[in-house]
């Protein structure tokens, strides 16, 4: 028994795990092979209220917390991460129900726990990733509309969005750096945004990636978020409960690897035993084991906190560096342990090895999130 889950939360990780066993092993080589974005899988797991679980009742959505969102991506992630990619559709969401307008939530967030709309975060540039306050993108105004110029990289979800939201520079003049920026809604049929995919990336390869171009691109002042000025802080913002859903991937993902690892060295037979009979094997699966279970209690109690209104930006960097840390390291301890098998392709565990670096690159590097632990060591 999990002491940080009732028996709601246990619920609801096994309808998530059943969901996800019962519908993606079939489907994730394809998907992964074609870099197809899987929108039946996405229709099926809005059917069952998977998709924006933090989602108010009011907006459409279950109205579930951190936790259970957490315990939904943990599942789907340890199943297979680009089949996962269908949560995502609902990223940038927060920053409409933290930020947004009566109005906005209405109009972007309903739409979205149905899977009847799927939408976009984009603050990345070609020249400004982890420096956030580095972006290019103008948003200038011109009468009651801003007109947007700039580009955005590595956009998850970029051609198959309806809507994102932006962050741009409305205010360079502004003497604080992190003054300048503000966060608008962008529609994806809006004239002079070009989108393009983004092929071949090492993992995660069935979520769509892609580039934004925008060339005087028009948008009303009512799709301005929050407030004109705040859009660097809002992001951040923003980011401390993102960042929970990253590290839950990360958690999901390696608990995936652990299970292939144990299921192939009880089968694999080695100088006449089976692989899992060699302390060395048991040593590996121990160390895998041990740091994942401190990966996912760093991620629980960050949930737990931001149920409970309590947003702790260095515990939450804690669980976002270690868990993605504890990814990439059981994966390639997984793999080690199938060896020859595991490297020709032969087993998912390949797969799972690709998908597994992104989650120590997005939404915060490893190095920033221990800029962000050491800072508030410091500071605190
Ligand atoms: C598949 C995928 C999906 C993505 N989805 C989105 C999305 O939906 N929306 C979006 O806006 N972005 C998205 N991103 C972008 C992602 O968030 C950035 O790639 C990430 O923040 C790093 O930025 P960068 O790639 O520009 O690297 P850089 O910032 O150039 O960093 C390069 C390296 O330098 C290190 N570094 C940077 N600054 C410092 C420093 N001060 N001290 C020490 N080391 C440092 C970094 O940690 C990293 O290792 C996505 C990226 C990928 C690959």
């Amino acid at each position: 028994m999990d002491p940080f889950l009732n028996e709601e939360q246990v619920e609801i990780q096994k309808a998530a795990r059943k969901f996800a066993l019962g519908e993606f092993p079939q489907v994730a080589e394809q998907l992964d092979r074609e870099e197809t974005y899987p929108f039946d899988l996405l229709k099926k797991a809005a059917s069952l209220g998977f998709i924006g679980a933090w989602i108010p009742e009011e907006y459409g959505g279950p109205g579930l917390g951190f936790l259970e969102a957490s315990l939904i991506t943990e599942e789907f992630w340890r199943v297979d991460p680009g089949c996962s990619s269908i949560l995502s559709a609902c990223f940038g969401g927060q920053m409409i129900l933290y930020y947004g307008t009566e109005e906005q939530k209405k109009k972007y967030l309903s739409p979205i726990p149905a899977g009847e709309k799927i939408m976009g975060s984009a603050i990345t540039e070609p020249n400004a990733g982890s420096d956030v306050a580095g972006i290019r993108t103008r948003a200038t105004v011109d009468g009651d509309h801003f007109v947007i110029n700039g580009t955005k990289m590595f956009i998850t979800n970029a051609t198959i969005a309806d809507y994102f939201v932006v962050l741009c520079q409305t205010d360079p003049e502004a003497e604080k750096r992190h003054a300048r920026f503000s966060v608008l809604i962008v529609e994806a049929d809006r004239p002079g945004l070009t989108r393009r995919k983004i092929h071949n990336k090492l993992g995660i390869r069935a979520s769509d990636t892609g580039e934004l171009v925008f060339e005087d691109v028009r948008v009303p002042k009512e799709n301005l978020v929050g407030e004109r000025g705040r859009g660097f802080y809002q992001f951040m913002d923003f980011f401390d409960r993102t960042r929970v859903n990253v590290a839950s991937q990360a958690v999901g993902l390696a608990q995936g690897a652990l299970d292939r690892a144990i299921a192939y060295s009880k089968q694999r037979e080695v100088f006449g035993s089976s692989l899992a009979s060699f302390q060395v094997t048991q040593f590996k699966l121990a160390e895998m084991a041990t740091r994942i279970e401190a990966s996912r209690a760093l991620v629980r109690q960050a949930a737990w906190k931001l149920d409970r209104g309590e947003v702790d930006t260095k515990l939450i960097a804690m669980a976002k560096w270690f868990s993605g840390e504890t990814a990439v390291r059981v994966v390639d301890e997984a793999l080690q342990i199938h060896g020859g098998y595991g490297f020709i392709g032969e087993y998912d565990i390949s797969r799972l090895y690709r998908d597994a670096k992104i989650v120590e690159i997005y939404e915060g590097t490893k190095e920033i999130e221990k800029i962000i632990i050491g800072r508030r060591l410091l500071k605190d």
